[in-house]
């Protein structure tokens, strides 16, 4: 996965957006905020635009900003922005992945600075890590089946064509 490259989501694809992000995806997502503002964004930082407003689509593209244009927040969808963005394929790794929230990366946290979460959780699990960002705690619980099922399915559609 090329980590260098960065993008920036609009509207309504946030789910999309925390996809991204888990799969370590440099992802910043703005949800109304003013086109103008959107794009000055995109052209600072060289960010791609992900959106699906048609017309913000049209007016990136005049400007010269990358833009991709994506319906939903399904996997067909993500196929779709993968291929346009030259991915072949996307792999999991939590310790790559930023934080779904606030597109922070992650550090290794030591178990015992985890006090506050319930006993279950710190008896089953070994490794935990905390947002740089938001301080959130996060560690590779049930969900990660689904996003690895997610990743499967993701990829076995990239190697189809
Ligand atoms: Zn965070």
């Amino acid at each position: 996965m090329d980590g260098m490259m960065r993008l920036l989501v609009d509207g309504m694809l946030g789910s999309m957006a925390r996809k991204l992000r888990i799969f370590g995806f440099d992802t910043l997502y703005y949800n109304g905020l003013d086109d103008s503002l959107l794009l000055d964004e995109c052209m600072k930082d060289g960010r791609v635009l992900i959106t699906g407003d048609e017309e913000l689509f049209n007016h990136a593209s005049r400007l010269g900003v990358e833009s991709i244009l994506v319906k939903g927040n399904g996997i067909d969808d993500m196929v779709h922005l993968l291929r346009r963005l030259g991915v072949g394929s996307i792999a999991f790794d939590i310790r790559n992945s930023r934080c779904p929230l606030c597109n922070s990366r992650l550090e290794h946290a030591s178990k015992d600075t985890m006090r506050g979460l319930p006993e279950g959780i710190l008896e089953r699990y070994e490794r935990f890590y905390r947002c740089h960002g938001c301080a959130r705690v996060y560690w590779e619980g049930s969900h990660i089946k689904r996003i690895l099922e997610f990743e499967r399915g993701v990829n076995r559609r990239l190697a189809e064509r």
